[in-house]
C-alpha cells in the first residue's frame, strides 16, 4: 500500500530516508528550510555498516565513483608522531564486513542521494522535492493523519512525518516532553579540504591517520577518489567568537592554534600546508534512554533530530542513514492504520544501537584527549592490542 509521507529536513538522513521510502513504494514530500539544496564542504567516513545500507538503495556505482577507498586507519601520538596502531581495511575487511570502509566529501553524498531522486524513473519517482518550506506547525489530525505548515503558509498532510531536521530539530518537540536544548560540548572542530596535488608529496595519504593529543586529536583522510584531503582538527577549546548554530565560521591556523598550541612537527606540517580553515562547535545530547524518544503515533524523528553526537566514532550520519533504511522496512506493508504501530517498532529497533552509538562516541573524546595515566594506558593497549582494539565488529557488523 502506498502512503503518503512527510519528511521535514532535506539533509544526509532525510535524503536516504526519502528514498528509502520512496524504494518501497511510497510518494514522499520533502520539505526543506533552506532557499537550495546542499551541504557544507566537509569529509565523513562511512563504514560498512552504513555502506551496506546505501548499496542496498542501489548506490554502489554511485558511490564508487565519489569516494576514496583507504587502506587502512593509523593512529599515532600528535605530539611525538610515534605511530601507536594500526587497521587494515582493504579487501580482508570488506570480505568480513560485507561492505567497504569509504571516506567521501558530504556534499558529494548528498548529491548522489539527490540525483538519484531527481532522475529515478522507477519508484523513486514519486518523491517531490520543495525548498523555502520552514517546518512550523506541526498537527496529529484526530489521530488520522498529520499535518504540517511551513514558515509561508503552505500546507502538507500525509499518514506520517519524518522529522530529519537536524541538531535544532523543530519537529523533536512533537515527539518528546520537557526537552532540554542540545549540550554545547566546548569541543570544536577545525576543518579543511585541501587538493592533494597542492600537498608536498610526504603530507598525501591515501589512508585515514589519526593524532591523539593532550585535549585533542587530529583526523585526515582522502575525498573525492583520493584527489583531495580532508584535515580535522578536534579540541576541547571554544570556536571564535560567533553565532552558536553556525555549523560553518570562518577560522584561521592561528584561532587553532591558540587552542592547541604546537603539535609535533609531521602533524605540524600538515596544518600549515592547508590554506583555510572553518570552525564548527559540537553540541550532542545525552543518549536516548528509550524508543519514547524517537517517535510517537504518526511522527518519527531520524539523525541528529533524534541523538546528536560528537563526532569521535564518525558515525553520525552513519546512524541517520542506518535510521532511514529501518524506518522504510517497518513501513514498507503498513496501511495507513498501522503506520502508528509501524512507527514505534521502528523506534524500538533503533534507539538502543543510536544510545550506544552516542555514550561511545563520548567516551571515545575522554580516550582521545586523555592525560596523564590513562594516556599511557591507552597508548599502551593500542601498541599491544593493535587492530584489535581499532576494530569495532559489534559496529561495522551490525
Ligand atoms: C566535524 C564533524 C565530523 C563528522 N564526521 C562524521 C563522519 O565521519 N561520519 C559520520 O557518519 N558522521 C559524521 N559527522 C556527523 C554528521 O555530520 C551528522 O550526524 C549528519 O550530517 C546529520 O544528518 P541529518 O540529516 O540528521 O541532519 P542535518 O545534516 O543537520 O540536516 C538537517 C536538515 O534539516 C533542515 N531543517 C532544519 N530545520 C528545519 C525545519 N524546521 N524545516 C525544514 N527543514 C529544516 C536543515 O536545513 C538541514 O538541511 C560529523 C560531524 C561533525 C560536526
Amino acid at each position: 500500500m502506498s502512503l503518503q509521507i512527510l519528511v521535514a529536513g532535506a539533509g544526509i538522513g532525510g535524503l536516504a530516508a526519502a528514498l528509502a521510502l520512496a524504494r518501497k513504494g511510497h510518494r514522499v514530500e520533502v520539505l526543506e528550510q533552506a532557499a537550495a539544496f546542499g551541504e557544507v564542504g566537509a569529509g565523513i567516513q562511512l563504514g560498512p555498516n552504513v555502506t551496506r545500507r546505501l548499496h542496498a538503495l542501489g548506490l554502489a556505482p554511485g558511490l564508487a565513483s565519489i569516494a576514496a577507498r583507504p587502506a587502512m586507519l593509523c593512529v599515532r601520538g600528535a605530539h611525538d608522531g610515534r605511530e601507536l596502531a594500526r587497521l587494515p581495511f582493504g579487501e580482508a575487511g570488506e570480505r568480513r564486513y560485507g561492505a567497504p570502509y569509504l571516506c567521501v566529501h558530504r556534499a558529494d553524498l548528498h548529491g548522489l542521494l539527490l540525483d538519484t531522486l531527481r532522475h529515478a524513473d522507477g519508484p523513486a519517482s514519486a518523491v517531490t522535492l520543495n525548498t523555502n518550506a520552514r517546518v512550523r506547525l506541526v498537527s496529529l489530525r484526530g489521530g488520522e493523519a498529520v499535518g504540517v505548515e511551513s514558515a509561508d503558509a503552505r500546507a502538507w498532510e500525509g499518514d506520517a512525518l519524518v522529522g530529519a531536521d537536524g541538531l535544532w530539530s523543530r519537529v523533536r518537540a512533537e515527539v518528546v516532553e520537557d526537552d532540554p536544548p542540545p549540550r554545547s560540548t566546548g569541543h570544536t572542530a577545525w576543518r579543511a579540504l585541501v587538493p592533494q596535488r597542492d600537498l608536498p608529496g610526504r603530507l598525501r595519504s591515501d589512508r585515514v591517520d589519526v593524532w591523539l593529543g593532550a585535549r585533542l586529536h587530529a583526523v585526515a583522510y582522502p575525498v573525492r577518489g583520493g584527489d583531495w584531503l580532508n584535515v580535522v582538527v578536534l579540541a576541547e577549546a571554544p570556536p571564535p567568537p560567533g553565532d552558536a548554530r553556525d555549523w560553518d565560521q570562518a577560522a584561521s591556523l592561528a584561532s587553532l592554534q591558540q587552542a592547541t598550541g604546537r603539535v609535533g612537527a609531521g602533524l605540524q606540517a600538515l596544518l600549515e600546508a592547508v590554506p583555510g580553515w572553518r570552525a564548527w562547535r559540537l553540541h550532542d545530547r545525552d543518549p536516548l534512554a528509550g524508543p519514547q524518544a524517537m517517535a510517537r503515533e504518526r511522527i518519527a524523528l531520524l539523525g541528529d533530530a533524534a541523538h546528536p553526537m560528537l563526532p569521535y566514532l564518525a558515525q553520525g550520519a552513519g546512524m541517520a542513514i542506518e535510521d532511514a533504511a529501518a524506518l522504510a522496512e517497518v513501513l514498507a506493508d503498513a496501511d495507513g492504520e498501522a503506520v502508528p504501530a509501524a512507527l514505534a517498532r521502528y523506534a524500538q529497533a533503533r534507539w538502543e544501537r543510536n544510545a550506544q552509538v552516542q555514550a561511545r562516541a563520548r567516551r571515545n573524546g575522554r580516550i582521545f584527549h586523555a592525560t596523564g595515566a590513562l594516556r599511557l594506558g591507552r597508548d599502551m593497549a593500542l601498541r599491544v592490542g593493535g587492530a584489535r582494539v581499532l576494530d569495532v565488529p559489534w559496529l561495522y557488523a551490525g
